[in-house]
């Protein structure tokens, strides 16, 4: 490989794979480097969390080749979606059928996404993929940037054009760069693991909050679901020692019964839960994506799938550039990034983060208007649509390869 590219991505977790997969057959030169081997039980994002991938992140996986029906394990579509808080009063209820839609997204385990996406990573034509490759060291300069690569024993320095920060919340490029980022910590650790419910789910999705934080059953089969349930980081250890009855009487106590007795839980896997927002997303040659950009808490199960339009619209923006043999890494087109992603990264970094606080605050009046805003939007066809493509992923400037469908 030349030790020079026009594009260098740190990080292959989802989001920075997506943006290395977007780039295949564009005609530019792009390296990948990732920290840990190739191997799905290695990467740490590919994990046992199951994401819930709105519409425009499938139709985009999809025209990418990452998801295709030869994939040993489907997506698991969401037809309905059920919202209810303890203590207050109704529900939001969402039916795509009801809104004309064959399903709002669907559910594939972080794993499974990673064994997709390092698949897809094999048949890139024109990809130079360093891993494990450890960024080390940046140094600015007017034409490229110069990236230090710790692989293995041996130090190995690349030039690009345009370096893409996609190495996650503790980015390094982004504490390289002096891009600042406020941070908050929730205090709270979410805990990942899979039931089964003796109800069929039927495609529902269930987010339930209580005081204690909130609980989110997603639909993994007939009667399989994954579960997310955050708990203050002080009872964390404690929630993690409990034997698998004590751990599903807890469940019950905090979701109910609203899909019968759960069974046969999983191995659960505490996540502690932390907001961060970067002060800028470019510098000179330099662009974040995904969550060194920006994580969010994973109730509004928004962060791979904002991440991925972070992707997608570079990828639009670096095609485009080519096209016109301009500068991958010109001002212009790193101006033009941040102006199409700001509506979107705004609105749903605040929405993640007001969903958390407003269904989180047990302060009466709050109460009052929340059963009103359930009513409202459970009743108020309009709301329940706008609210429903939102939650698609169709927001802001929204990427063309999310809209095929
Ligand atoms: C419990 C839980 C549930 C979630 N559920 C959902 C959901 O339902 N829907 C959704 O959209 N999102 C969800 N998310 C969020 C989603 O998992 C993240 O937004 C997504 O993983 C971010 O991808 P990324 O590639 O930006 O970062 P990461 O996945 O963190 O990847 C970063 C990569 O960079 C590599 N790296 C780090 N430093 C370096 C370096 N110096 N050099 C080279 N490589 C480096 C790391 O090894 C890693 O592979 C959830 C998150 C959690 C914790």
């Amino acid at each position: 490989m030349s030790e020079t590219c026009d594009v260098l991505i740190i990080g292959g977790g989802l989001v920075g794979a997506s943006l290395a997969i977007a780039l295949d057959g564009a005609g530019l030169s792009v390296a990948l480097a990732e920290a840990a081997a190739p191997r799905v039980d290695l990467q740490p994002s590919y994990d046992e969390r199951n994401l819930a991938l709105a519409r425009a992140s499938l139709n985009a996986l999809e025209a990418l080749g990452v998801l295709d029906a030869r994939a040993p394990v489907a997506p698991v579509p969401i037809r309905r979606i059920h919202v209810s808080r303890r203590g207050d009063f109704g529900a939001v209820r969402l039916d795509a059928a009801e809104l004309g839609l064959p399903a709002f997204g669907a559910v594939l385990p972080a794993r499974e996404l990673g064994n997709a996406l390092l698949r897809r990573l094999e048949a890139c034509s024109a990809l130079a993929r360093l891993a494990p490759a450890q960024a080390v060291g940046i140094e600015a300069g007017e034409e490229f940037v110069t990236v230090e690569l710790r692989v293995g024993e041996t130090t190995r320095r690349l030039r690009t054009r345009l370096l893409v920060g996609a190495d996650g919340t503790e980015s390094f490029v982004r504490g390289r760069l002096g891009i600042e980022a406020e941070r908050h910590d929730y205090a709270q650790s979410a805990f990942v693991t899979t039931v089964t419910t003796e109800r069929p789910l039927a495609g529902t999705a269930y987010e339930r909050f209580t005081d204690s934080g909130p609980v989110a059953l997603l639909p993994l089969g007939e009667r399989r679901a994954g579960l997310v349930l955050s708990v203050p980081s002080a009872d964390a250890t404690r929630v993690a020692a409990l034997d698998d009855d004590t751990f599903l009487d807890f469940v019950h106590e905090r979701f109910g019964w609203r899909v019968g007795r759960f069974s046969r839980p999983g191995r659960r896997k505490p996540y502690p839960l932390a907001r961060l927002l970067a002060a800028r997303t470019t510098a000179p040659r330099a662009v974040l994506v995904g969550n060194a950009a920006q994580t969010v808490h994973p109730l509004g199960a928004q962060g791979f799938n904002l991440g991925l339009r972070d992707a997608l619209t570079l990828a639009e923006l670096l095609r485009e550039a080519q096209a016109a043999q301009a500068d991958p890494g010109s001002a212009d087109l790193l101006a033009r990034h941040a102006a199409r992603r700001g509506e979107d990264r705004t609105a749903t970094t605040s929405f993640s983060d007001d969903l958390v606080r407003l269904m989180g605050n047990d302060f009466a009046p709050l109460r009052v208007l929340r059963s009103i805003g359930f009513h409202a939007l459970d009743r108020i066809g309009p709301l329940k649509r706008r609210f429903a493509l939102r939650g698609m992923g169709y927001r802001g400037d929204t990427p063309a390869l999310s809209l095929l469908r």
